[in-house]
């Protein structure tokens, strides 16, 4: 019998998993070289988590102490109805923080709506502020229109972090310089993100890793030396830095070259309705059979405990053990 008023879903090495983030859609209005191909098919909507079913599994899951969500994709803003299931989310109890992570496209319309429904705040992807090199990396994208969304949510109040996947050859130079530039000017997280190998372009994504260390080398170069914050207590994944006067910060998250797998507390829920339980292993479990055909909430409870629980201590990546899905169908 599951007894859930206090709860804390712990796995075989007591790591308190209360973290999770949810993949709204598979789809994208982007095409990122080092995250899909450019003739990356999509499921069908009968395949993926219609809102009720969403929402319920949100329920269950802060019934079982999950407290942070983060809502990702593909690109999350492309989900049908996303105001009234933030709102959904937020109204449920136990729900502490909600976030987002998007690439802004469509931010300087749904801003200040994701804001009146209740998120908390936003991770925007920017590998680069170079208009061309941007439109390369993402095959179809415009940096203005992120910018827009941007100052769009910045006028709506909701902090923002700014995501960069940092690709040897492509935005590892004075693309990354730029990025950390803007930290004198705004109170703004820079986070940098190292590639990881995953899916159908991980050879790709393996010959473009830029190891944490080199990449900090880089900007110190160009921007004077960095100190580390907080005695090197990582906030979420990042290893965090400032430069010296400047206003916002740098994050490193490093999963390749200093993986933070001890520390995880995280555990993702695809758009179709798959439980993994780390990024980079295939290792999930199936709660859509199980959601359609009649499970209790406590069953569903009942089998994500039993999975929390027989979570991978971590990845395998220095084995070159690689997870098949794309990352587009997991959402980082
Ligand atoms: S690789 Fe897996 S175990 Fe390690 S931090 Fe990421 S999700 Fe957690």
């Amino acid at each position: 019998m599951l007894l859930y008023s206090s709860a804390m879903a712990l796995d075989r090495f007591n790591r308190n998993i209360h973290y999770l983030r949810i993949s709204l859609t598979d789809m994208c209005n982007l095409r990122c070289v080092y995250c899909m191909p450019e003739d990356m098919t999509f499921r069908p909507r009968e395949e993926i988590l219609q809102d009720e079913e969403l929402l319920r599994l949100v329920r269950v899951f802060a019934r079982m102490g999950f407290d942070k969500f983060r809502l990702t994709g593909g690109e999350p803003t492309l989900r049908e109805n996303l105001t009234a299931l933030v709102r959904g989310m937020r109204d449920t109890p136990g729900v502490r923080e909600l976030a987002m992570t998007t690439n802004g496209i469509t931010l300087k319309q749904l801003a200040r709506p994701l804001k009146d429904a209740g998120l908390d705040r936003l991770n925007i992807s920017i590998d680069t502020l170079n208009p061309d090199k941007f439109r390369r990396l993402t095959r179809w994208g415009r940096i203005e229109d992120v910018w827009a969304g941007l100052e769009a949510s910045k006028r709506a109040g909701l902090p923002i972090k700014i995501n960069a996947v940092i690709v040897r050859g492509q935005n590892d130079r004075e693309d990354a310089v730029d990025l950390a530039r803007l930290t004198f000017d705004h109170p703004w997280q820079i986070r940098y993100i190292e590639v990881m190998p995953m899916g159908r372009v991980s050879d790709f994504q393996k010959s473009a890793i830029v190891p944490e260390d080199e990449l900090r080398a880089t900007i110190s170069e160009a921007l004077g030396p960095m100190d580390l914050l907080d005695g090197g207590k990582l906030d979420g994944e990042a290893r965090m830095f400032r430069l010296k006067n400047a206003q916002g910060s740098l994050g490193f998250i490093s999963a390749v070259s200093k993986p933070f797998c001890a520390g995880c507390n995280r555990a993702r829920l695809t758009a179709d309705g798959r439980l993994l339980l780390c990024l980079l292993r295939d290792k999930e479990f199936n709660l859509m059979p199980h959601l359609r055909n009649g499970a209790t909430d406590e069953d569903l409870m009942e089998m994500i405990e039993d999975n929390i629980w027989h979570k991978p201590w971590g990845h395998g990546l220095a084995q070159d053990i690689r997870p098949t899905r794309n990352m587009s169908e997991i959402g980082g």
